[in-house]
């Protein structure tokens, strides 16, 4: 009976983000615990969030429904070290989590038969750049050359070389905004059974020097769908075991940043190269389309002046999804600089003006300082406003207050990613509003797109920008674009055998 050994190592690093990331911000399971709540497609849990336990027990949940569906099957889950976005890893937290799923591999490793492993591909610490690749050549080195090693990962990461040298396959996620974890932990336990039934993987790779973002990235209606949807016909080939594309994730400045596509076959060398090359070289040319249209605050306030129908502001640069700290006040403040009298909704993070609140209570006003308490790029601004509605949600405080024609939705730090679905607890309803502020990228249709009259992404500072040179990387390798617009660049395929 084939022994699968089981083991999650995910967050998702965001390098420009003010505060590092440290150990007691992992949840960590150990061995059994990280079935006791696997997740199902029945249960996502977590619309849209990359980094929530719903979402990364949903791909757990369907790589164990894909292996325990076959009798013959026994699994052993070993550790789980597991978070949404945030700041840079620091050495000791990546160094401590590393080796206690490192011991747990070690400790199961005998009669081990194969391993899946549930990585992110975004994770940066001080000075490893590429813990999922450091996880990966040292879970080889316990488990030896003929013990198959396959992944999945969140497309928002980098998938380096040293990663690709010490792992047999993988699969990654298909879709933006991402609803298909428990899908593509399936497809990579899908993977693993077609190796230790017999198929001898070759994964063709090709890697371009691209960091991209913006609206063609959504898998339904834009350019990476396209992308998507021809790798979605290969994978019905019997000689193909999986495709995806890791986009990148700007936030990591890591020296292999940039996008990959990955086509693994079954013994097709030919097929996976050939394949590989042509999504690569098609991804490389739509490179100038995979960027994101920005407006300025006040240009943004123009054009919502003249709408007729609910404006959404996209703070993508403060995206508490891609780990930003969801503390900047730069639209509030472009909105209480100017005329605009339309209702606006307005949500920010700030632990001080919650308990101010709190202590004020329902119905009285208070002047207190709003944004930058955890990011000290923006400065407070100082507001007067009725406190209307107090409560808690997912055990954050939470204050809805009111300034002129602002509602300000006021959040505690927490698991709450700011957004929609905490609304109509709290007596609001974004589509009575004239302008809704979101501070993610992208969302489910269903969220906003289905019924407002237009999303405009702002240009406004913060560590999740979408404006990718204003970002500031160090590490990441040059040329590459768009910091570099005018770079010339050739495809070529890498295949590991
Ligand atoms: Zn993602």
């Amino acid at each position: 009976m084939p022994r699968i050994l089981i083991g999650t190592f995910f967050q998702e690093t965001n390098d420009f983000h003010p505060n590092d990331t440290v150990y007691e911000d992992f949840g960590i399971l150990r061995g059994r615990e990280m079935l006791a709540k696997p997740g199902s497609r029945e249960e996502p849990n977590g619309p849209g969030d990359p980094g929530d336990q719903g979402g990364l027990g949903g791909v757990v949940g369907g790589a164990v429904d894909t292996l325990t569906a076959r009798d013959d099957v026994d699994i052993v889950p070993t550790y789980s070290a597991a978070m949404g976005a945030g700041g840079t890893i620091t050495q000791a937290c990546f160094e401590r989590t590393a080796t206690e799923l490192l011991d747990a591999i070690e400790r199961h490793r005998a009669g081990a038969d194969g391993v899946y492993l549930n990585l992110h591909g975004a994770m940066a610490s001080e000075t490893e750049k590429d813990p999922e690749g450091y996880v990966l050549r040292e879970v080889r080195r316990i488990v030896g050359p003929h013990v198959p090693v396959v992944a999945s990962f969140d497309m928002h990461g980098t998938i380096t070389r040293r990663m690709l040298s010490h792992m047999d396959g993988c699969a990654i996620l298909h879709t933006y905004p991402h609803i298909d974890w428990y899908e593509t932990g399936a497809r990579a336990a899908g993977v693993l059974l077609r190796i230790l039934d017999g198929a001898r993987p070759v994964i063709a790779s090709v890697y371009t020097p691209t960091m991209v973002r913006g609206d063609e990235l959504k898998t339904a209606t834009g350019v990476h769908g396209t992308f998507i949807r021809y790798l979605e016909r290969l994978e019905e080939r019997d000689d193909v075991l999986a495709g995806g594309i890791m986009l990148g994730h700007p936030p990591t400045d890591c020296p292999e940043q940039g996008s990959r596509v990955v086509v693994i076959t079954d013994g097709n060398r030919d097929l996976a190269a050939r394949e590989a090359l042509y999504i690569g070289q098609s991804f490389w040319n739509m490179r100038s389309h995979m960027q994101c249209v920005l407006h300025g605050v006040e240009e943004g306030i123009r054009i919502a002046a003249k709408a007729k129908g609910t404006v959404v502001f996209a703070d993508a640069a403060d995206a508490t999804s891609s780990g930003a700290p969801g503390t900047s006040n730069t639209i509030l403040k472009g909105f209480l600089e100017s005329d605009y009298r339309g209702s606006v909704l307005f949500p920010i993070r700030d632990d001080p003006a919650v308990v101010r609140a709190m202590e004020a209570g329902v119905g009285q006003t208070i002047t207190v300082p709003l944004g930058g308490t955890r990011d000290p790029r923006f400065t407070p601004v100082e507001v007067t406003a009725a406190v209307e509605v107090l409560g808690r949600r997912d055990d954050v405080p939470i204050a809805v207050l009111k300034c002129r024609n602002i509602t300000i939705f006021v959040a505690a730090s927490g698991p709450l990613l700011c957004d929609r679905w905490m609304y109509p607890a709290f007596g609001q309803d974004p589509k009575r509003f004239d302008v809704v502020v979101k501070k993610l990228p992208h969302t489910p249709d269903e969220w906003y797109d289905d019924w407002a009259e237009r999303t405009i992404t702002i240009d406004s500072p913060g560590a999740a920008s979408p404006n990718i040179p204003s970002l500031g990387h160090r590490h990441v390798t040059r040329p590459i674009y768009p910091l570099d617009p005018d770079m010339t660049f050739t495809p070529e395929v890498e295949v590991y055998e």
